[in-house]
């Protein structure tokens, strides 16, 4: 921490400079429809057209969409997320994730590279609800240097406090919610919709080029969203109970008509009690699941002994932020993610994906 610390008076030091000029979103009105597969959001603009060419005039500055002297420095956190604005900013932004792939990204430390990116950020874009505190101390740190510097929050910005889960994992007495609402489609799908607006909020001069790539992004998510709902209606109705090691799954449960029966990690982390473990297999007995869901970024032996012990399959190949294949698979996105969880989850518990063989996971940003 010390390290991390006078790595940060260091860069302050050596003074960045400003090479951005932000609109202000005053002149703009929001408006959210919420569907029931998709949530689509939309920028209804007074006044002049934002992407008509002229001049896009905010409360009391004027400025021009002429286009930014060098492309737009975007950093991230987990991979699900920056594979999601890699989508909707194209080639048009140079992006930068933070937590490397088959990391845990719930107890993910900051390294002093990782400053130095953040302050060559011009936005910095995370999931929020408590995930990432560290990088949102250091983008408060940063402001002292770099006033202009932008971070959006996607969950903070997708849901509201009432819609927030708590659980086992993630205790209301810590404060924090379940912070994993990318598992949810329609709330990536709110993801994708959040960045593009302030894409073109920053970037004017290429906001046609977010909009048509968000437009076929979510296109695909739309699919991906309408083959879960098939596929989980494929599984037998007694079966739709997820039982997990890592509690991912906590806003996906509610869209997709399944029920998380529980957790075994426990909200520091660690290892659950004799007692949390003996709960579990009496619960798991009691619900008559086929097959529990370990996962691989937290490899455990407590989630094999509760399967050997209540005599369930155990499925350890779930994911919420680790993107199957390596960088420039076509499966290495957020779409390949759920697509294989989905082979991974649905299946075990006695159902099919069919519904979702029509869906390819690759990217759909186009080069300018
Ligand atoms: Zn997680």
């Amino acid at each position: 921490m010390i390290y991390l610390k006078s790595a940060i008076q260091l860069l302050f030091i050596s003074s960045m400079f400003v090479d951005l000029i932000f609109i202000t979103s005053s002149g703009m009105q929001k408006v959210t429809a919420i569907t029931n597969t998709t949530t689509i959001t939309m920028n209804v603009t007074s006044g002049k057209n934002q992407s008509g060419g002229a001049t896009a005039v905010s409360n009391n500055t004027e400025v021009t969409n002429a286009p930014l002297a060098k492309k737009l420095n975007v950093v991230t956190s987990v991979s699900p997320i920056t594979n999601i604005v890699k989508n909707v900013g194209g080639d048009k932004i140079v992006l930068t994730g933070l937590v490397p792939e088959g990391v845990n990204s719930h107890t993910f430390e900051l390294v002093p590279s990782d400053v130095v990116k953040v302050n060559d950020a011009d936005l910095v874009v995370i999931d929020g609800l408590g995930l990432e505190s560290d990088v949102e101390k250091l983008v408060d740190e940063t402001y002292n240097t770099k006033p202009n510097l932008q971070i959006l929050k996607l969950g903070d910005n997708t849901i509201t406090p009432d819609q927030y889960i708590f659980d086992f994992s993630f205790p209301k007495e810590a404060g924090d919610p379940n912070p994993h609402l990318w598992l949810n489609v329609a709330y990536a799908t709110k993801f994708a919709n959040l960045t593009r607006d302030k894409l073109m909020e920053v970037d004017l001069a290429n906001a046609d080029y977010y909009r048509e790539n968000t437009d076929r992004y979510i296109t695909k998510l739309k699919q991906l969203d309408e083959g879960i709902m098939q596929a989980v209606q494929s599984v037998p109705e007694q079966n739709r109970k997820l039982l997990t090691y890592h509690d991912s799954w906590a806003y996906f449960a509610p869209r997709y008509g399944m029920v998380v029966i529980g957790a075994v990690q426990p909200s520091d982390f660690g290892q659950p009690t004799p007692r949390d473990v003996a709960n579990l297999i009496s619960q798991i007995k009691a619900e008559n699941v086929p097959a529990i869901f370990g996962s691989e970024v937290f490899p455990t032996e407590i989630i094999d002994q509760i399967a050997k012990e209540a005599n369930v399959k155990i499925v350890s190949t779930l994911s919420d932020d680790d993107l199957p294949g390596d960088a420039g698979d076509p499966q290495n996105s957020y779409v390949g993610m759920m697509l294989e969880n989905m082979r991974n989850m649905i299946v075990p518990l006695g159902g099919n994906v069919s519904a979702l063989s029509n869906v390819t996971p690759e990217d759909t940003s186009v080069s300018s």
